[in-house]
């Protein structure tokens, strides 16, 4: 039985303590005997204990809106995640294999940078390019170093964009994706540099540029510098666009701020994954502004392709291969160009 008790000394069972060094013997028969009907007495209401554990942690757990941990006797270390949509409770392995959509109701849960580089592009394709790029902290803002170490070392990324070239369906192509979990997606220097940095190597490289963009304000640490990035971005996808770059924006949720109003809306093609927030401001904040109460959906991917914002709604599942489907006739459209 596992009780989360831990004997004292190496011997087994639960009262193997008893017997250790500091015992003058083994345990006599009828005091063990004695000591276990206490144990089987006492113990089974361990049980109930480690129960009530277990419903506070998954309370937690959908408070919190997280994926949660709970330890089991049965199934040692499983892993669930509550849909924030529908509630549904499911393993992540079920989530994981779904492309951590939910299988019940459709929710797109965010995906890391490198996890949607894998799901998206040919195995062994991808080569990422400036991964030394890292912001400064060039308005000196208290603690903004300290933020950046422990966003680098909880999301295991340098900044909150990557990229580099890759292929998807055997075209090539630079791709780029906003994480959200490097202090929000924000859009510092660091992020301006490599959005600037990849729209030049598409160039350089005559290849497509395909950007995933995730949340992305500005990042107010870096102040005046952070808003600037807009203007960077927006005048290199420009200088990419008129050398006939094709650039593919993939809105995904939430996709909001200066991201939004920048590169972000750039796009030759515009692509959202379904029920995606996007906009500038929250809808809280718009309708506190102008007084009147938003319409349905507002700011949400059905209501922006309704309105012409947004070209298509791609499901992840297949994102893969409309995005193959496009480069493919780009490519086509490119060679018959030349002939
Ligand atoms: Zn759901």
């Amino acid at each position: 039985m596992t009780h989360g008790l831990q004997p004292l000394c190496g011997s087994a069972g639960p009262f193997g303590c008893i017997g250790g060094p500091l015992s003058r013997g083994p345990v006599q028969p009828a005091v063990k005997a004695y000591l276990m009907k206490i144990y089987r007495k006492v113990f089974p209401y361990m049980d109930i204990f480690e129960q009530r554990r277990k419903k506070i942690l998954i309370m937690k757990g959908l408070r919190r809106d997280t994926s949660i941990k709970v330890s089991s006797r049965d199934r040692a270390d499983q892993v669930f995640y509550t849909c924030p949509s529908c509630g549904e409770v499911s393993p992540m392995a079920a989530l994981e294999e779904n492309l951590q959509v939910c299988p019940r109701c459709g929710f797109h849960k965010k995906l890391g940078a490198y996890e949607r580089i894998r799901i998206l592009t040919d195995e062994g394709s991808f080569r990422e390019h400036g991964s030394r790029v890292k912001a400064g902290n060039v308005l000196g803002f208290p603690g903004y170093e300290a933020e950046m170490k422990n966003a680098e070392l909880a999301s295991g990324l340098k900044e909150a964009f990557v990229y580099g070239t890759a292929a998807i369906g055997g075209h090539p192509l630079v791709i780029g994706v906003l994480d959200s979990s490097f202090i929000m997606g924000s859009m510092g220097s660091a992020v301006g540099e490599k959005v600037t940095l990849s729209a030049e190597l598409a160039g350089k490289k005559g290849l497509p540029l395909v950007i995933f963009s995730a949340i992305g304000g500005a990042r107010m640490q870096e102040g005046t510098v952070s808003l600037m990035q807009m203007a960077k971005t927006s005048a290199a996808i420009k200088r990419f666009s008129d050398k006939g770059g094709l650039f593919i924006s993939c809105m995904t949720n939430p996709t909001t701020g200066g991201v939004t109003a920048s590169f972000a809306s750039l796009g030759d093609i515009i692509i959202a994954e379904p029920g995606a927030l996007i906009g500038f401001a929250g809808p809280r904040v718009i309708e506190q502004t102008i007084g009147k109460k938003l319409p349905e959906g507002f700011q949400r991917s059905e209501f922006l392709l309704e309105h012409g914002f947004v070209d298509m709604i791609v499901p992840r599942k297949d994102l893969r291969d409309r995005l193959g489907l496009l480069l493919g006739l780009h490519e086509r459209g490119k060679q018959h160009g030349r002939a």
